[in-house]
């Protein structure tokens, strides 16, 4: 299907793009020759740029973020009517929209209890760190302030969510970095870094006792927390093998370290449970969402902490500088949980998590079949609707398909109307895998178009 649009009534906008705007990722070379894309309608999975093309978005904007799909009025309608009631005060103060959407977003989160706002998920993040520091100064007199990250996990684009990012390229040329944050090895299976008779667990077990190694080489009285993508998105869609999660829990208990996880990717249904850590029963301190917490229709980003998190800087000696000394303008606004809160109750009233796993299971037995019959594929996975395969140049050494080539089959899928995204830039060779993430209102038909 074409959109029936007038004779080119975007072109003035697409001049003006080229002209003023500087595009996110993006070498803006080629633009000397053509324009670039602006994309200028979108309905259900159905995108449309100014030349009228459509597209079928198999990742969810781009970046695994518009969960319920595009052209929601209801959503629009809700934030129209949170805006005109009352847009913004600062969040030192409640918000109708806040509060009701707080409320909501915990009863779905067994042992969780409290939700502090932001914009953006390196912004949650930044701030769960800061809390975590500032206990580490309640808890342990300053010691315990030590953060780690895992090796090829990402967790925003600022130089503090730099400092704390396990992909090479998206670090180089932008040091120097903030210190006290210590990366853990990654937990790839395909990308095996210990061999079969290196232990004697699982992999996943294994993986996880890395960890601890290095909690014992800085010192467990250093580390205050351990912060971790619960499937890693743009670091290679990296599902956690067996035994991984299990083990970890144990570790964090063990040496008295947080458990951060990072669900800015996995929140709100991605994986077809509300969070990604609900499939391994994690009991985590801290859990940051952004991405598909409103869809996309508005900015908001959510850090959610337990009672106890809470209570650290609640309970303390009647000082005034005990609170968290934190605090981000736009997080007033009532636009964000307005939005949240009708993105979660179309979420469930149309069912969309049974939907994610069920489609989810379609898209890897599609990805499978493929895998069968191409020997570029060398390796697929996923969790509902959040699913990568790796491109190989040799299934044997299972060297990475150069990336001029994943841009290639990236291009071809373009040509043929459907957009997929992959990690080949962010992880120059180390893994090139395509992702594979559609809203999670997906039907049957369009998995098998997005695979096709
Ligand atoms: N954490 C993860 C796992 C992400 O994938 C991203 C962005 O892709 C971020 C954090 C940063 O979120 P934002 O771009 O909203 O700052």
């Amino acid at each position: 299907m074409t959109l029936d649009l007038p004779a080119n009534p975007n072109a003035a906008a697409v001049a003006a793009d080229r002209a003023h705007v500087w595009h996110h990722l993006t070498q803006h070379k080629p633009f000397e020759t053509r324009d670039p894309r602006v994309f200028v309608k979108g309905q259900g999975l159905r995108v449309w740029d100014a030349e009228g093309r459509q597209f079928l978005d198999g990742v969810s904007g781009g970046v695994w973020t518009v969960n319920v799909g595009y052209g929601r009025a209801r959503i629009a309608q809700a934030v129209a009517h949170a805006l005109t009631e009352m847009n913004f005060f600062a969040q030192t103060t409640g918000s109708v929209p806040g509060a009701q959407f707080a409320e909501k977003l915990i009863s779905r989160m067994p042992g969780m209890s409290r939700v502090y706002y932001g914009n953006s998920g390196t912004e949650v993040n930044e701030k769960a760190w800061k809390m975590i520091r500032q206990i580490a100064v309640k808890r342990h007199g300053g010691r315990k302030s030590k953060i780690l990250f895992r090796e090829r996990d990402y967790h925003g684009a600022s130089i503090t969510a730099l400092s704390a990012c396990g992909q090479g390229q998206r670090v180089r040329d932008y040091g120097p970095f903030t210190p006290g944050f210590v990366e853990v090895p990654h937990c790839l299976e395909y990308r095996a870094q210990w061999g079969e008779g290196d232990h004697a667990g699982s992999y996943g077990e294994r993986a996880a006792d890395a960890i601890e190694e290095v909690i014992l080489r800085e010192g467990p009285d250093t580390i205050g927390a351990l912060c971790l993508e619960p499937i890693t998105a743009g670091g290679g869609v990296i599902t956690p093998p067996m035994g991984y999660w299990e083990r970890v829990q144990q570790i964090c208990a063990k040496y008295d370290i947080l458990l951060h996880l990072d669900e800015v990717v996995c929140g709100l249904g991605r994986t077809g449970t509300w969070f990604g850590y609900q499939h391994y029963g994690l009991k985590p301190d801290f859990v940051t969402m952004a991405k598909g917490v409103a869809s996309g229709y508005a900015a908001v980003a959510c850090l959610v902490t337990t009672e106890e998190v809470f209570d650290t800087f609640k309970d303390a000696p009647e000082d005034e500088m005990s609170h968290f000394r934190d605090i981000s303008t736009y997080a007033g606004c009532t636009a964000g949980p307005a939005a949240a809160l009708e993105n979660m109750a179309i979420i469930e009233e149309e069912n969309l998590l049974e939907n994610t796993r069920n489609m989810g299971d379609r898209l890897m037995d599609n990805l499978r079949a493929l895998q069968e019959n191409h020997a570029a594929i060398g390796d697929v996975r996923g969790k509902g609707l959040f699913c990568g395969a790796e491109l190989v140049a040799d299934r044997s050494t299972r060297a990475p398909l150069a990336e001029a080539q994943v841009q290639r089959v990236l291009a071809e899928c373009q040509a043929r109307g459907v957009l997929i995204g992959s990690t080949a830039r962010a992880m120059q060779g180390l893994n090139n895998t395509l992702c594979l993430a559609p809203s999670l209102c997906v039907s049957a038909d369009e998995i098998d178009e997005i695979t096709s």
